[in-house]
């Protein structure tokens, strides 16, 4: 690491501290050559996936697009923000963990899809009918029929009863 005083190369780090949401390394360095201190910041690399889209062509994966897409479909639903973003985080740990450069847009989508599903039928086929691009009203029929409404958590909070109203 190059001294910003005396341009001379040796350096030493006096003191190193994580910073941030701890994904960030704080070093105090002090230059050998002309007696001057310094910091400099070491961060983890973040490596967001090139998704493929269906139809071949690339795009940097952005977790705005991700999370406007979820928005949009459970508007006016209740399910909480901090879900949702719960719910991002641990898809994006999962994409640094499998260290892949590409990831197809459908496997995102198949997760979220899986996500809604749990937590809020209608979010979820909101999400289904514009993610897998139901072409009639059979096909959004059969996907809501496929839907068990009396399941598990679904029930405990009432919405079973509203949505078969
Ligand atoms: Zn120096």
């Amino acid at each position: 690491m190059k001294c910003p005083f005396c341009g001379k190369h040796n350096n030493r780090v006096m003191d190193s501290r994580l910073v941030r949401d701890m994904t960030t390394i704080r070093r105090r360095r002090g230059c050998m050559s002309c007696g001057r201190r310094f910091t400099t910041y070491e961060k983890i690399e973040e490596q967001a996936p090139m998704l493929i889209k269906r139809d071949g062509r690339r795009e940097a994966y952005s977790r705005e697009k991700l999370s406007k897409g979820i928005f949009v479909a459970t508007q006016k639903r209740p399910v909480p923000v901090a879900d949702i973003e719960a719910f991002i985080e641990s898809l994006e740990r999962h994409l640094q963990e499998t260290g892949l450069n590409e990831i197809h847009t459908t496997e995102i989508g198949e997760r979220v899809a899986d996500f809604l599903k749990r937590v809020d039928p209608v979010a979820y086929v909101r999400f289904a009918s514009v993610y897998r691009q139901f072409t009639s009203l059979d096909d959004f029929d059969r996907e809501i029929r496929g839907l068990d409404f009396c399941s598990g958590s679904v029930i405990d909070d009432g919405k079973c009863g509203q949505l078969k109203q």
